[in-house]
Formats: C-alpha cells, sequence, structure tokens
C-alpha cells in the first residue's frame, strides 16, 4: 500500500510537537480522551436537531485498555466518528481541527462544550508510541477505515471490518530507552491517576479495563459489560452543580479528595460568575497552616481548568501574594490557551478572573469576621502574618484591601481587636492610634513605657510579630489617626499640670542629665527627664522614625542595614532612686558612673536587648550590695 506524506509543514510541525510543544508526556491522554469526548459531544449537538437520532447518554462512554504484554494502549469511544476524508484531513493535516469547524457551526448550548480548536493534540500521542492506529466508523460514512502512522513519514489508510459507531486509538507504547521509562503509560493505576488529575470532569464515562482482558470488538453485549464498571472519573464537576445542591460535606469531600489540604477546609466559597469573564471557582480558606506555609517552598496558586479539562495545577496569577493560603480551582471557558493547552495566550482574562476572586475573597473574610468571630480569629492565628506582608509590600499598593482585616491585641479588650474596632473605642481627646512592641503580650503588659499611655485609659494595640510595626508604617494613618509607639519622643499626651512638673525639674536637672549623657554618650543620644513613667524609675525612648524593636529585627536581617535607632534613656524624676542620683551628682562622681551604667543596663533589659558586658554589671550590682 502507498504510503500517504503528511503535508510539508506537518512534517516539521509534527517534530516540534513530540519534542517540544508539552513539558510532561502524561497530557497524552487527556488530548485523547478529549478528542473522545468531544466526539461523543458532536452526536449530542447532533440529535439536538435531528430526529432520528436520539442521544441515550447511558449509551455513551469513553474506554481505556491496557495491555502490558503487547504494549499497547487503546482509547475507545462510542462518538461521532470519522470517515476516510475525515481521518485523511483531520489526522492527516497537522492543525487542521475538525472539532473547531464543528464549533463554529454549532454555537455552544446549555454547558456542552467543544474542547478540540487547535488540531494538534492527536500527534501528543507521539511522545508515548512509535505506532498509532486509529479505526473509525463514522456515524454518516460508508465503513469503517484503518489509519496508521509511524510518525512523521506518513500514514496508511485502508477499509476495515468494525460495525459500531466510534474511533479506536491504538497506541504502540515505545520501548524503555535508558534514560526514558514509558512502562507507566501500561500501568492501570498509573492510568487512573492521570486520568483523574486533568479529565475528572469529562461529562462521559471513562472505563478502564485491566491488562489483556481487552473485550472483542463490536460483540454485542459488549455495552452491558461496561455498563457494571464504574466511571473512573467523577463525570459532573461539583462547581457546575448549583449551591444549594450541596451540603458543606461535599465540600469538605472535595478538598480533600483534590488534595488542597488534609485538614478541614475553613470555609469555602462557590463562584458562578456571568459577567465579563464567565467561569467558576470554589475557593478554600484552609483551617490549619501548611507547614511549608511561610517557607520558599511553598508555591501559591489555583487549579485552572478550560471546561473541565485542566490545563494548569498551579495558576499563581489567580491570586495574589496576600491570599497565597487560598486553595481551589477555577473553570473557565473564556479562555485563550496557547497550542499545548498548558498555558494562556493572553492574561487578560485571567487578569479579569483574578480581580474578581480577590474582591471575592476579601469579602468573604470580610463577613466571616463580622458574623463567625471564632473562626476568623482562627483563620488570623495562621494567616495573619501574610495578609500583614501584604500591606507592607509592593510600597502599600494593597494597603486599604487588606487594612480591614488585620487585628492585634489589645491592652483593654485582652484579645484581638481591628484597627477599625480601635478607633470606634477611643475616647474624644486621644489623638493617636498606640501601640507597643515586644516578645509577647506578657512582655509587653510590663514595659514602664506603656505607663502614662495605660493611665490615660487608652487602649495600646500589642505588636508582636516582627512585621508589624513596619505593616502599620506603610498604612501610616487609619481613619485619620495616625500609629504611635508608646516608646516614641514625643506621645503627643499633654501631660496634667496637677502631678507633673517635670519640665521645672528637668531645668534644675540640667546638668546632671548633660553629664549622665556625657557618660553614655557612645550608646544613647540623650538621657532626659521622663514624662511617661510612673512606677519605674528608667526606660528607653526614640526619637525619630525608628523604634528599637525595628532596629533589632533590621539588624537580625541577612543583609544588615546597620540601622540605629535614635535611643533616648528617660529617667523617672519622681522616683526614689533620683533622689539618689542627684545626691551622688553633687558628693561622690564615681557612684554616678556606677549608677548611670546600672540604670543604662536596666533599660536594655527591660527592652530586651543585651547587656554590652553582663560580667560589668553584675560585678555593679555587687559593689552597690557591699
Ligand atoms: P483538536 O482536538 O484541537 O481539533 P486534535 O489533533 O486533537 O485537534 O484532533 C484533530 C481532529 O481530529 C479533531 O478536530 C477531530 O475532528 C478529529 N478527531 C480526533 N480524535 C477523534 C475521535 N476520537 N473521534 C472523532 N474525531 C476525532
Ligand atoms: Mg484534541
Amino acid at each position: 500500500m502507498k504510503k500517504k506524506q503528511f503535508q510539508a509543514e506537518s512534517k516539521r510541525l509534527l517534530d516540534m510537537m513530540i519534542n517540544s510543544i508539552y513539558t510532561q508526556k502524561e497530557i497524552f491522554l487527556r488530548e485523547l480522551i478529549s478528542n473522545s469526548s468531544d466526539a461523543i459531544d458532536k452526536i449530542y449537538y447532533k440529535a439536538l436537531t435531528d430526529d432520528n437520532l436520539v442521544f441515550d447518554k447511558d449509551s455513551y462512554f469513553i474506554k481505556v485498555t491496557a495491555d502490558k504484554e503487547n504494549r499497547t494502549l487503546v482509547i475507545r469511544d462510542t462518538g461521532i466518528g470519522m470517515t476516510k476524508e475525515d481521518l485523511e484531513s483531520h489526522l492527516g493535516i497537522i492543525a487542521k481541527s475538525g472539532s473547531l469547524a464543528f464549533k463554529k457551526e454549532n454555537e455552544a448550548k446549555d454547558g456542552h462544550n467543544i474542547i478540540g480548536q487547535f488540531g494538534v493534540g492527536f500527534y501528543s500521542a507521539f511522545m508515548v508510541a512509535d505506532v498509532i492506529t486509529v479505526i473509525s466508523k463514522a456515524l454518516d460514512g460508508e465503513g469503517a477505515y484503518k489509519w496508521e502512522s509511524t510518525g512523521a513519514d506518513g500514514y496508511t489508510i485502508e477499509p476495515y471490518e468494525k460495525d459500531a459507531v466510534g474511533t479506536e486509538i491504538i497506541l504502540k507504547i515505545k520501548e524503555n530507552t535508558e534514560d526514558e521509562s514509558f512502562d507507566e503509560f501500561l500501568d492501570e493505576y498509573r492510568l487512573k491517576a492521570i486520568i483523574k488529575k486533568y479529565s475528572d470532569f469529562i461529562r462521559y464515562p471513562i472505563k478502564m479495563d485491566i491488562s489483556g482482558k481487552r473485550l472483542k470488538e463490536d460483540s454485542d453485549n459488549e455495552f452491558e459489560d461496561y455498563k457494571e464498571e464504574q466511571a473512573v472519573n467523577s463525570m459532573v464537576p461539583i462547581w457546575r452543580k448549583n449551591k444549594s445542591e450541596l451540603t458543606p460535606e461535599d465540600y469538605e469531600k472535595f478538598y480533600n479528595e483534590k488534595h488542597y489540604g488534609y485538614d478541614k477546609p475553613l470555609k469555602h466559597i462557590h463562584v458562578s460568575a456571568d459577567g465579563a469573564v464567565v467561569y467558576q471557582a470554589i475557593l478554600y480558606i484552609p483551617e490549619s497552616i501548611p507547614f511549608d506555609y511561610y517557607s520558599k517552598e511553598y508555591e501559591k496558586g489555583l487549579e485552572l481548568y478550560a471546561n473541565g479539562v485542566l490545563i494548569m495545577n498551579k495558576c499563581a496569577d489567580l491570586i495574589p501574594d496576600y491570599f497565597s493560603f487560598v486553595k481551589g480551582m477555577v473553570d473557565s471557558e473564556s479562555l485563550s490557551l496557547n497550542i499545548s493547552r498548558e498555558m494562556l495566550q493572553h492574561d487578560r482574562q485571567l487578569k479579569l478572573i483574578a480581580k474578581n476572586i480577590t474582591s471575592k475573597i476579601k469579602s468573604q473574610l470580610q463577613s466571616l469576621l463580622k458574623d463567625e468571630r471564632e473562626k476568623y480569629e482562627q483563620f488570623y492565628k495562621s494567616f495573619g502574618r501574610q495578609l500583614k506582608f501584604g500591606i507592607y509590600s509592593d510600597y502599600g499598593t494593597h494597603k486599604d484591601v487588606l487594612q480591614d482585616l488585620v487585628m492585634f491585641y489589645s491592652s483593654k479588650e485582652k484579645k484581638l481587636v481591628t484597627l477599625d474596632e480601635y478607633v470606634t473605642n477611643m475616647p474624644e481627646d486621644q489623638k493617636y492610634i498606640y501601640y507597643a512592641s515586644g516578645e509577647s503580650n506578657e512582655r509587653i503588659e510590663k514595659l514602664p513605657q506603656t505607663e502614662l499611655v495605660s493611665e490615660k485609659g487608652y487602649e495600646i494595640l500589642y505588636f508582636t510579630d516582627d512585621i508589624d510595626e513596619f505593616a502599620i508604617k506603610t498604612i501610616m494613618k487609619y481613619k485619620d489617626k495616625e500609629f504611635k509607639s508608646v516608646s516614641s519622643g514625643d506621645l503627643g499626651i499633654e501631660a496634667d499640670e496637677a502631678q507633673d512638673n517635670t519640665d521645672s525639674d528637668k531645668n534644675n536637672n540640667q546638668e546632671l542629665f548633660e553629664h549622665m549623657t556625657s557618660l553614655l554618650s557612645d550608646k544613647v543620644t540623650k538621657v532626659r527627664a521622663s514624662k511617661r513613667l510612673r512606677s519605674h524609675p528608667v526606660c528607653f525612648s526614640t526619637d525619630g522614625d525608628v523604634t528599637i524593636e525595628m532596629e533589632k529585627i533590621l539588624n537580625a536581617m541577612p543583609n544588615n542595614p546597620n540601622v540605629k535607632a535614635d535611643k533616648v534613656l528617660e529617667i523617672n524624676v519622681h522616683h526614689a532612686v533620683f533622689e539618689s542620683l542627684k545626691d551622688a551628682f553633687e558628693k561622690d562622681k564615681d557612684k554616678l558612673n556606677l549608677y548611670t551604667a546600672l540604670l543604662y543596663n536596666q533599660a536594655l533589659l527591660i527592652e530586651g536587648l543585651p547587656l554590652q558586658d553582663p560580667v560589668e554589671f553584675t560585678n555593679d550590682i555587687c559593689k552597690i550590695m557591699v
């Protein structure tokens, strides 16, 4: 028999196809099954207008059979089949899509949607097969034909015996080489997994036949056998179902089946969008934090389907970094795929979907916060840090989306509060949103710097996460209120004249403070009388923007930028210790040296900063003990 040549361009294309278009060999199965599904869909469409044709959904199926001994893999369908001409033009000319032509003639109706469009998917089978044989009988054709090809050198076509309408694709799976094994494509479990992965939502049942048990072609009872078998695929995508039909358990099951997580999702969001871009999505907010979440290894992304067929496992462009904890999938009919159907050609639709999804997630989180506070706090414990990072990153571009979702522990409420709650509860005379930074709530609670603010009855937000101060520095103002550290030089609180004569004291003690400043000149910018201290003798405050907490964090970074806070040593002039200082200043300068060093080191300890010389510190204490 004379071999027909592929058209010249086709040869080169075929080579490209086999060697470069696809990143993974396994997708050949997705392509062949998609073709089978399209072929059945075509009968379905025909039946819509042809009264002689009844589409009985149960009689249509796709069957995958692996035969390890003979190294063949067969994909069979009961679809519309191909005539001799179809075989010649659709399989003989690469990049010719019979399905695209069909789709143009028949506008998509009621959710049925032909998948094929590029006319190349079929050839991906040459990635795993040396020989491809196609036996097909068309619904409106005469007789069956066998098409066969070993790749770039062309194909043969000849009449064949086949009674039932449909197509059978027989792949002679390649022999293993030194670097590559093809055995996996003959392994039932592996094949099942590939089908589940890419073709789970093909509308027609995909059945598997165990090795060697290939059914005889065209036997009349054959269909009865199939009916007994369970389909490998789930067929109806849960996201196409009506929300009212689905229970929370259904969503949970889907979450676990898809391995989005092993926990229970805290919340699901089911979207069915019909606007500028049509898509369905099921999104999840996980309950617990994935073990690698805050590491470089963690990859964000949603599964992306086009018409129910998996295109991408983790499409990162669908969700912003600050919502990277969200799991789930998106299915859309309006994506323009690239030829390998592994990527998209334009990201316009994708951007629209991503924007849409982002606002859906935000409003869902907001309603969780409003209506299910406990759940929200649970979520926030896991992912709050990511939200705060989101505020800080990209120069604060996303702060408007996120600032109402963050919470901090409150000195008054003794629980997490939002910025909105904080501002709502502010007394009228309070100018700033106060915060204190430290290692833990317990430690912050005891910070001397909080004394004045607490005494005024103002609430203080506790910042225990290293990102906290950076995040609020990015927000700058919330509802017109600026943030202020309780350690900052100017607290913006008018001192009560009744209990404060610090200013006059300061003048009286000017010389003492100057002397102490000179003793500590390499360590602090200034020593001064404190307005904020009540019961404690000493603390640090900072002038300028960099707080001590920020200094600690910045200096712990790998590329240590060597930022220094302008530390001020504040002394409580109403504390008994101050009398000793004054006394020593007048009578005994050595003692003043000792006291100054001790007070400075105490301030360091309160701040959780390391002592430069702990031995000297203990010696100093011994000196005052004896
Ligand atoms: P596409 O699916 O993008 O059109 P393919 O290379 O996968 O491209 O297939 C080329 C064409 O071959 C299809 O458009 C269809 O007309 C035909 N075809 C492939 N497989 C089958 C099948 N199982 N049944 C009927 N027609 C098929
Ligand atoms: Mg195809």
